[in-house]
């Protein structure tokens, strides 16, 4: 069995209440060896570091989602830092900018759009305030903002590195976070039929900068597509991403596995 880490996985959701043990048992199985569970809030991030406290394979990563920028206190910092200290946690995140659903396409006005960014900006130069003080790399989350992701990143070049995870952009993008010293990571979306973008993405991404990872319960990887997805699934991920890239299998883990000890402190 090769092995193989899950670098985005949302294991504190209710979707794996009820069969969490099989679950890990499967990961085990395919020989996914490490898993990173990714907050999406103070709850969620406390949740992440509980998992990773009870089982050896799981670390955390500890931070607010941007589409949650609204219900996000209005300093993140004091409480995140006491979170970010614990020995398990990898990374802040996942935090970034996300244009994706604004408020006025619900009725919202555009002032509503107006506050919404300005509160995901804050929580996010929060977050890498917090990640540049305590030595950690962030996690990055962005949809239909990426000029403003990148232009707030940009101060932290040389301090914090991002991997702009669930990577759905140009080759000219890629390159822009590859110029910052930042990364990215591929989900199963590189596996979907119309993922051909993705998997051009794939072929222009050096071997050393890119990780895997699930985003599970979402986007579970062909033949589980539409399924919940779960951190077993970075085996289809990892064969499509070996053919892609015309490497052996070995040699996507060890490049893989590799970044990920690099990139995220405290990966045992
Ligand atoms: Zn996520």
């Amino acid at each position: 069995m090769t092995p193989f880490f899950d670098t985005h996985a949302h294991l504190d959701y209710p979707e794996y209440e009820k069969d969490f043990p099989e679950v890990l048992a499967r990961a085990q199985a395919a020989g996914i060896t490490k898993m990173i569970s990714i907050g999406t809030s103070l709850e969620s991030s406390a949740r992440a570091v509980r998992l990773a406290e009870t089982f050896p394979a799981i670390y955390a990563a500890v931070g607010w989602h941007p589409s949650e920028a609204l219900a996000a206190p209005a300093d993140l910092r004091p409480a995140l830092r006491g979170l970010a200290r614990h020995p398990k946690v990898v990374a802040i995140g996942e935090t970034g900018l996300d244009y994706y659903r604004l408020p006025s396409a619900q009725n919202g006005s555009a002032a509503d759009d107006a506050h919404y960014k300005k509160r995901q900006a804050e929580i996010f130069a929060q977050q890498l305030e917090v990640a540049a003080e305590l030595g950690l790399n962030a996690i990055i989350h962005q949809r239909a903002a990426f000029d403003d992701t990148l232009a707030q990143l940009q101060p932290f070049a040389g301090k914090v590195r991002g991997v702009f995870h669930c990577f759905g952009e140009s080759v000219a993008r890629l390159e822009q976070i590859l110029a910052l010293g930042s990364l990215v990571s591929y989900t199963g979306i590189v596996t979907f039929k119309n993922g051909q973008n993705i998997r051009d993405a794939v072929a222009a991404t050096p071997l050393d900068k890119f990780m895997l990872e699930t985003d599970c319960p979402y986007l579970a990887p062909v033949p589980y597509r539409g399924q919940r997805g779960e951190p077993a699934f970075v085996k289809e991920i990892s064969e499509t991403v070996a053919q892609v890239k015309g490497c052996s299998l070995d040699e996507l883990s060890a490049a893989t596995c590799r970044t990920a000890h690099d990139f995220f402190k405290n990966l045992a």
